[in-house]
């Protein structure tokens, strides 16, 4: 059983500023409609890194992809090779470098900007590759994805936060009105997403330091926020999820058998989606 999911993964995001300054979001949490984790992402605390560790569940160190100038396809099992190899359907609204990572690379803005080929790892994308692309058209493109591809699987990547960071620091008016935005901006699309029973996770791929930089091993550079929403998981606080297991709870919920990622943390999800036979493979 296929349930649909979307990743957003918004860019340079600290935990402690999503605490202070994403109100819809904990109005979700207040209602019990979500969840929210603090996270510890891997290192090194910079983003092509990252964006692999989120959909691989592979370490910078172990993926090869250890900074943001190696750019080359990855060559791990990702969210998208396994949910393609189980004949689902993949989309992305994101910034260029998911399509040098699962598509092509170099990114060829005017080939690959506007992707609609079935036979690709991303089969249908919006992809950006300037960091002021500004999040409310970004997420109009990934409705637009979800409209009308019906994707099983969706990532969405936003810059916004991340580049005020580098333009102001974590402790600015700057970040944290990105932050704010950015909040609003989801409470436009969550609902319709909730309704319909996408089970979404939100997150990061590292924080943001008082030097407008990241890429150091300061808390506030590697404490992110891991929001869940969906009837799926079991929304109890005493479980810990890594930055490593978050490919692994997609693809059980995209039902992807023989996945190599086992979420070690049994208490994130709930029992039944625990107890299914491929997920006993994996252990
Ligand atoms: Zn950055």
């Amino acid at each position: 059983m296929v349930n649909k999911t979307i990743l957003v993964v918004l860019d340079g995001l600290a935990y402690e500023t999503a605490e202070q300054c994403m109100s819809f979001l904990h109005a979700l949490k207040e209602q019990q409609i979500a969840t929210v984790y603090k996270m510890q992402c891997e290192l090194p605390s910079m983003s092509r890194p990252l964006y692999e560790t989120i959909l691989t569940g592979v370490t910078p160190a172990r993926s090869g992809i250890v900074n943001n100038q190696v750019a080359r396809n990855s060559n791990q099992k990702s969210v998208f090779s396994l949910a393609r190899g189980a004949g689902l359907t993949t989309a992305a609204a994101a910034f260029h470098w998911y399509s040098e990572l699962y598509n092509y690379s170099p990114y060829d803005a005017v080939r690959d900007r506007h992707t609609q080929d079935p036979e690709q790892l991303i089969q249908y994308g919006c992809f950006y590759h300037g960091e002021h692309y500004a999040d409310s058209y970004l997420y109009l493109d990934a409705e637009s994805l979800r409209l009308r591809y019906d994707p099983d699987f969706l990532l969405i990547h936003t810059m916004n936060i991340d580049n005020a960071g580098h333009k102001a620091g974590v402790d600015s008016a700057h970040y944290r009105n990105t932050v704010r935005n950015s909040d609003v901006e989801l409470s436009k699309y969550l609902p319709g997403w909730i309704d319909q029973g996408y089970q979404v996770l939100i997150t990061a791929d590292h924080g943001m330091n008082d030097d407008k930089s990241h890429g150091g091993t300061l808390s506030k550079e590697r404490d992110i926020p891991f929001f869940v929403i969906g009837g799926h998981f079991s929304h109890q606080q005493n479980c810990a999820p890594k930055q490593t297991e978050i490919c692994g709870i997609i693809c059980q919920f995209l039902g992807i058998q023989n996945h190599h990622k086992a979420v070690t943390d049994s208490l994130l999800l709930k029992p039944l989606l625990m107890e299914r036979p491929c997920l006993q493979a994996m252990a």
